[in-house]
This record gives C-alpha cells, structure tokens and sequence, in this order.
C-alpha cells in the first residue's frame, strides 16, 4: 500500500521545504501539492490521499473552511490533517484541534521536527488500520464453526432471531431444517474421530450446495445441522430436505468414507407461521421433535414439525 501526502500553502517555497523534510526521512511515496483549499479539493476528488499537511491563512478557501468541508464527508474521515500555521496564538492552536486537525504546528518549522511528528501519527495510523483488520477478523471468527466453516449457533440465535421477526411483519414464511447423522457414534467407534471429523465436514459442504441467497447453514452441535430457509414454504424445505437425505445417502466420499456402507442423516423440519407463532426458540424447539420422530421412525427420512 503506497501513502501519499498533500501539503496545501499559498507559498511554493514552503512547500518545497515541507516535501524536502519529509522526502529526507522517506515518509510518502506521493507527494501532491496545492495552492488553497479549492485546488486541494480538487487533488482530493481525483487521489486516495493519507496525510494534509495544511496551512491556515490562504486565499479564495482557508484552512478552516477546507476542514469544514473534510468533515462532512465520510470518505475523507481517515484522512489526518497537520495544521501548519504562522498563528502562534494558543487559540489559534486550540481552533485548530478542534476544528479536527490531529496536530498543529507553527512556522517557521524545523524539518527534523516535521519529519518525526509524521512519522509518529503515520505509526499510529498503522497500528490502527491493523487493529481495525483484526477486529473484522475477530468477528468473522466468533460467528463461525472451526472445523466446517459454517455458522454457529451464536450467529443462528442472533440471525433466526432477526429473520423471524422479519418473517412476522412482513408475513412471509420460514421454514427451518435440523439435520442429524445417523448413528455417528458407530462411525467414530469403527473408524476413530478424525475420520468421523472428515464426514462431518463433507456434510457440511453438502449443506451448503443447498442453500439460496439468504439462506444460512449452521452446525449446531456434534453431528447435528440446521438450515434457515428465509421466505421458504414447508413445500419448499420438504424440496430441500429430500434432495439433501439423498444428496448423503449416495456420496460416493461418504460412502468411501464409511467402509463403503451408506451414511445417512434423519431431518426434522418446520415451517412459521404453519407449526408455530411461539418465536424462533419455538421453530427450532419443533423442528427438533420432528427429528426425533424422524429417528423413532427408523432413520434417513424427514420428518415435519405440524403436530
Ligand atoms: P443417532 O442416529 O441417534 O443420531 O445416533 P448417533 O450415534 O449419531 O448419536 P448422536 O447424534 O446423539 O451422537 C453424536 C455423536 O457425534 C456423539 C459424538 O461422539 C460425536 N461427535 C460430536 N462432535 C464430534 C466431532 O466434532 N467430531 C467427531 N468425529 N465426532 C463428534
Ligand atoms: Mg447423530
């Protein structure tokens, strides 16, 4: 990522010196220059800039009024601004922070001390965009399953809970599926764990081959699966579930897998407002019985959660 830097004075000479310091500590890899806050508008319309280096008695647009106009927009708030001013005045320095410079300078200025200011705020803005990476990453992370890349239930709660009252409002239905493999336990005894895990991930891509626009897949538990289908009938879920049972039922990988015996899954599924009005937990609550139906029945079939 290259930085660059737009100094903004009325005086060629200073701004000579101002690029001089800065080139001599290697600080910037562009340099812009302008004459008054229009032309700086200009050069900031056209290029991704990081730092003004700005003086505040200017003709036609001043330093103020250029602040004014960076501070209305959202697009130039990473932007930091050095004031460089011959206002000693403490006020001035004051109206100066305040009007949203992050430091202010008087002239004339000594190159090294320029150099070092920049240097420490273009530190400071590094640490920060690393921080703010971190934190996307971080709640990227919180809402995921580590070994399948699907959701969680922390992220399912959150969502369902959303898209349910979304569904209310507006009317719409929402169908929900809960997936559990069938007797996994076997599978895990037969074959050890990390085989058991490599089944459970290749379920979970299955699962997601499935799923529409807003729709989401989230392991819920050990072998267990839920899919939140947003504005979807139980016509459609059952749709859905079927193809899904048999999408298991005859992966060649799973099958391999399994010492080439099936793996199977039974599905419950439920459907707003059709088995229940009760809230998200209720949905969840219902799909959950019509697993246990599913297993009670005999296994790799879908099940429904109307009572
Ligand atoms: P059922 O048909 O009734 O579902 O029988 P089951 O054996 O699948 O029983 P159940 O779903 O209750 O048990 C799930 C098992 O999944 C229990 C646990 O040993 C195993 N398990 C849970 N998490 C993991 C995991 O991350 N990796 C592996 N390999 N196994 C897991
Ligand atoms: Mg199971």
């Amino acid at each position: 990522m290259s930085n660059s830097v737009l100094i903004i004075d009325d005086s060629p000479l200073l701004r000579q010196k101002v690029v001089e310091s800065l080139r001599g500590a290697c600080l910037f890899d562009n340099y812009f220059e302008a004459n008054d806050g229009f032309s700086a508008i200009k050069v900031l319309s056209r290029e991704e800039i990081d730092m003004l280096i700005c003086d505040v008695m200017m003709p036609k647009m001043d330093g103020f009024k250029l602040m004014e106009m960076l501070n209305k927009e959202k697009r130039f708030e990473d932007i930091m601004v050095i004031m460089l001013s011959a206002n000693r005045g403490i006020f001035d320095k004051i109206k100066g922070l305040e009007s949203g410079a992050i430091d202010y300078m008087t002239k004339p200025f000594h190159p090294h001390e320029l150099a070092l200011r920049v240097s420490i705020l273009l530190r400071m803005k590094g640490l920060q965009k690393e921080l703010k990476a971190k934190i996307v990453e971080l709640e990227r992370v919180t809402v995921l399953d580590a070994l399948t890349g699907l959701y969680n239930q922390r992220y399912l709660y959150d969502t369902l809970r959303r898209e349910y009252n979304r569904s209310e409002r507006f009317n719409l239905k929402l169908s929900l599926i809960i997936l559990d493999i069938d007797n996994f336990k076997d599978v895990n005894d037969t074959f050890g764990h990390q085989r058991g895990d490599v089944i459970i991930k290749e379920v979970a891509r299955l699962l997601q081959t499935m799923l529409r626009g807003y729709d989401f897949a989230v392991r819920y538990g050990g072998d267990e699966f839920i899919i939140v289908l947003s504005q979807s009938t139980v016509i459609g879920a059952h749709i859905v579930a079927e193809r899904l049972r048999k999408m298991i039922e005859e992966n060649p990988l799973l099958i391999k897998l399994n010492g080439e015996k099936n793996v199977t899954a039974s599905i419950g599924v439920s459907t707003f407002p059709d088995d229940t009005k009760e809230g998200y937990e209720a949905l969840i609550n219902r799909a959950d019985q019509a697993l246990y139906k599913a297993k009670r029945e005999g296994r790799n079939r879908v099940a429904y959660g109307r009572l």
